[in-house]
């Protein structure tokens, strides 16, 4: 069993200690920290604690209960959401948010505050979590909701694993008439054609393009959808492919990169409406197990950055430039517009502006000095970079980021800790 990070940058030994039974966790003594770790769908290292406790929540499977008239639904921490939208999409239920993968759990979707396609109009998964159950290093069981712990509760949501562990949640679930998602995608050209299709766009549930990160002229294809009136669903392949091994690290070019950005563009370079299974439209790259191995034995990274929206249009076209320039980046570039409805968390990345996410193959110091130098200018107007995708953040970056980490440093239980946080604290605040 590996407990790697998702972009397998970050490669490191752990102590490990998997919770089962949410009625009787007993943490290991001794004077290492602890960690919560999920799925291990976090590129970098949130989820790992080199060298100290990594708890593995998978054994927090059970459902508790589902109510169909209210659509809410509780569960333990380390469900899923593969698990949980098939028990709820039959009965006519979907996950008010979801990211673009679902292996991920509860417990690593509330710890992100994960956001999806449907930003702009629903938030993050955090505004629909009504309560949870967190325990702390000395033993309390805490229920946290709105109005009960109603701090810790807010700390939890974006916490980054850090505040305790979730046992179990209680969320608000969206109706659906069937799983079929009506789908438009749109070729476009230039960055003011992607915040005019977004403008023109928000009256769909779900927006997202799709961009080649390698072309100085930049070019995408939008993607816009709703949840279809349809009740009946489309014969999909349940086949998986997987990825058995590292790939050597020459197989992943430039080459190869313009290549599949090419094709991409050229089989999307008509508009055409259609009808989707849910599962294609959110997770196009789970039916690719093990995909991160394409990038070889040194893994990879992703950057995503937020940029506000006074300062969006412009910073972004200086990023992507350099970037560009750069020839780094790989394929899978998205760009997305968050909207303005604020999240429960206290540390949650969202915000109103614009969002891009990039791969990076690890060309080690060559791919950090750019990182640095796109955190500088991320800084430079208050825009902040995602901790679940990041691996190289410096200290000074995380405080100009967050700012909120002042406050938050009150609801860290004494006894966790990550990867992540002793780098961008230096140790302990
Ligand atoms: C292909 C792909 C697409 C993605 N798309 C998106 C996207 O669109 N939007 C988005 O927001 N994210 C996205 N992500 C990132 C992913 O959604 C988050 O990193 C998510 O938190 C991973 O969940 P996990 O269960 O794997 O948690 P892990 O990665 O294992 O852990 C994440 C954090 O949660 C904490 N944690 C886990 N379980 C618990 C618990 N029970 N109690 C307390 N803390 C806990 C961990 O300590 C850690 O800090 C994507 C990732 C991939 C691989």
């Amino acid at each position: 069993m590996s407990y790697d990070s998702w972009g397998r940058n970050y490669q490191s030994t752990h102590l490990i200690h998997p919770i089962f039974w949410k009625n009787n966790i007993i943490y290991p003594s001794g004077p290492e920290t602890l960690l919560p770790y999920g799925m291990g769908r976090s590129y970098g290292d949130v989820c790992q604690n080199p060298e100290e406790w990594l708890l593995p929540t998978r054994g927090l499977n059970r459902f508790i209960h589902f109510d169909r008239e209210q659509g809410v639904l509780a569960c333990e921490a380390g469900v899923s959401f593969d698990e949980i939208l098939s028990l709820i999409v039959p009965k006519g239920y979907f996950l008010p948010v979801t990211p673009g993968t679902k292996f991920v759990t509860v417990g690593g979707a509330i710890a992100n505050d994960i956001h999806g396609k449907n930003h702009h109009q629903k938030g993050t998964f955090g505004c629909y979590v009504t309560q949870f159950e967190l325990l702390r290093s000395d033993g309390q069981l805490l229920l946290c909701s709105p109005d009960e712990n109603a701090h810790l509760f807010k700390a939890t949501i974006g916490g980054l694993g850090l505040t305790g562990l979730i046992t179990w949640a209680e969320f608000k679930l969206q109706k659906i008439k069937g799983p079929l998602i009506d789908c438009e995608t749109i070729p476009f050209r230039g960055l003011h054609s992607f915040f005019n299709l977004s403008e023109e766009s928000k009256d769909y549930e779900y927006t997202v393009a799709w961009i080649d990160s390698l072309s100085l002229d930049l070019h995408g294809v939008f993607f816009r959808g709703n949840h279809a009136q349809e009740k009946q669903s489309l014969q999909i392949s349940k086949k998986n492919l997987a990825i058995p091994f590292n790939f050597p690290s020459w197989v992943l070019n430039k080459h190869l990169v313009r290549c599949f950005n090419t094709s991409y563009s050229w089989i999307h370079s008509r508009r055409k409406k259609h009808l989707v299974s849910y599962e294609p439209f959110f997770y196009p790259l789970d039916r690719i197990l093990n995909w991160n191995k394409i990038y070889g034995k040194k893994g990879f990274f992703q950057y995503q950055c937020l940029i506000p929206k006074k300062d969006a249009f412009n910073i972004l076209s200086e990023i992507l430039k350099l970037i560009a320039k750069s020839g780094l980046a790989s394929f899978l570039s998205v760009l997305k517009e968050f909207g303005n409805i604020s999240s429960p968390g206290l540390m949650s990345f969202p915000r109103e502006g614009t969002t891009l996410a990039m791969d990076f193959s690890n060309y080690d110091q060559k791919t950090l000095d750019l990182f640095n130098e796109l955190d500088q200018i991320v800084s430079s107007v208050h825009g902040r970079v995602y901790p679940a995708k990041d691996a190289h953040m410096s200290s000074v970056s995380f405080q100009n980021f967050f700012p909120e980490w002042k406050e938050f440093i009150n609801f860290v239980d004494p006894r966790f800790s990550s990867g992540f946080w002793r780098r961008v604290t230096g140790g302990g605040l």
